[in-house]
C-alpha cells in the first residue's frame, strides 16, 4: 500500500453492474500512490466509450465513501464521492463534516441577519434625517417669512396707534404680506368681513412694547458695532526715497490692516501729522466722536471752539500711540 496507506476510501458498489462494468469500475477507482493509476480519458478510449458515458455508468453503480479529517471540528469524516476530481478535490480540501456544516450555516444566516438588522437600522436612521430636516427647512422658511424688519415694526405701531380695530380692504390688500407676517406669528388676529369690505384686527395690548424693543435692540446693535470697529488709526509714512518734486509723492510704502476698518458715510474725522526721525512721518485719524466719548465730556457742556479741542487732542502726548 506504501503511501496510499494515509488514504482510506471504500468503493461501494450498488445496482448490481454487469462483469464488464465492474471490471471498468475497479480500473476507474484504482487509487494508489497519491494518484488514480487510469485516468477517465484513457478508460473510455479503450471502451470505445464517451468521456460522458463513462462517467454515468460510474455514477450509477458506484461511489466510495472517503474518510476525512474535518477542519472544523478535526473529527474523522466519511464523505461520499462520485468522481475521479471530486475525490482529489476532497484530499486537497477536505470538506467539513455534517455537523460543522449546519453550525456554518447557523453562522452565516446569522451574521446575513445582522447585516439585514444593520441595514434596516441605517434606512430608519437616514429616513429620521430626512424628516428632521424636512421639518427645519419647514421652520427656516417660516423663520423667514415671518422675521418682520424695523420698517415692518413701526408700521404695526402705526396701525396700533392710529387704526381703529378695523381697517378697509383696500388698505388690507395694500399692507397684506406685513400683516400676514405677524398673524404667521400670532401676533395678531385678522378677520375678513368680505360682504362689507372691512378687515378687523385684534391684538395683544402687549405688542406695541414688544415692536418697540425690538427696534431699540436692533439699534443699539448697530450702534455699539460702529464703535467697536473703529475708534483710532494711526501708522508710520515713510520718506520717499525717490522724491524730486510735487509730482512724485513725499511718503509712500504700503500697510496690512490686521482687523476690519469700517468707515461709515458722515463720520468727521480729525487727522494729524507728526515729523518723524529721518524725515518720516506719522499719521493719525481719529473720529471726532470718538475724542468726546474719550473724554467723556458731550460737547454741548463744552465752552470752547471745537477747534481748541481737537488741537489739544492732538497735542497732547496721552492721546499719541507712538
Ligand atoms: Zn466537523
Amino acid at each position: 500500500m506504501g503511501k496510499t496507506q494515509e488514504v482510506s476510501y471504500t468503493v461501494i458498489i450498488k445496482n448490481d453492474p454487469d462483469k464488464d462494468r465492474l471490471q471498468l469500475i475497479n480500473q476507474y477507482w484504482n487509487f494508489k500512490e497519491s494518484a488514480f493509476k487510469n485516468k477517465p480519458k484513457q478508460l473510455s478510449g479503450k471502451n470505445n466509450l464517451t468521456s460522458h458515458e463513462l462517467f454515468l455508468i460510474i455514477k450509477e453503480y458506484s461511489f466510495v465513501n472517503l474518510e476525512c479529517i474535518c477542519p472544523g471540528c478535526n473529527k474523522l469524516t466519511e464523505v461520499a464521492i462520485s468522481s475521479q476530481s471530486h475525490f482529489l478535490d476532497s484530499l486537497r480540501n477536505s470538506p467539513l463534516c455534517e455537523e460543522c456544516k449546519t453550525k456554518q450555516k447557523l453562522k452565516w444566516e446569522e451574521t446575513k441577519k445582522k447585516v439585514i438588522e444593520i441595514r434596516q437600522k441605517n434606512h430608519e436612521l437616514a429616513q429620521q434625517k430626512i424628516e428632521r430636516q424636512g421639518k427645519f427647512n419647514w421652520a427656516l422658511n417660516r423663520y423667514k417669512e415671518t422675521r418682520f424688519t424695523d420698517e415692518q415694526a413701526k408700521f404695526m405701531i402705526h396701525i396700533i396707534d392710529t387704526c381703529p380695530d378695523k381697517v378697509s380692504l383696500s388698505f388690507y390688500s395694500e399692507h397684506f404680506v406685513i400683516l400676514q407676517k405677524f398673524k404667521l406669528l400670532e401676533l395678531i388676529h385678522i378677520e375678513e368681513n368680505l360682504a362689507e369690505k372691512y378687515v378687523e384686527i385684534y391684538y395683544p395690548e402687549e405688542l406695541r412694547e414688544i415692536l418697540e424693543n425690538h427696534i431699540n435692540r436692533e439699534h443699539s446693535e448697530s450702534e455699539n458695532q460702529t464703535y467697536k470697529t473703529w475708534s483710532r488709526l494711526s501708522f508710520h509714512l515713510e520718506k520717499n526715497k525717490s522724491y524730486r518734486n510735487s509730482n512724485t509723492p513725499r511718503f509712500s510704502g504700503t500697510i496690512i490692516f490686521k482687523e476690519d476698518i469700517v468707515i461709515k458715510k458722515g463720520t468727521k474725522c480729525l487727522y494729524g501729522v507728526w515729523d518723524r526721525d529721518h524725515d518720516d512721518a506719522w499719521l493719525t485719524l481719529t473720529p471726532t466722536s470718538d475724542i468726546i466719548v474719550a473724554k467723556n465730556k458731550p460737547i454741548h457742556k463744552e465752552p470752547e471752539h471745537i477747534a481748541n479741542i481737537l488741537n489739544r487732542f492732538l497735542v497732547n502726548p496721552e492721546n499719541r500711540d507712538y
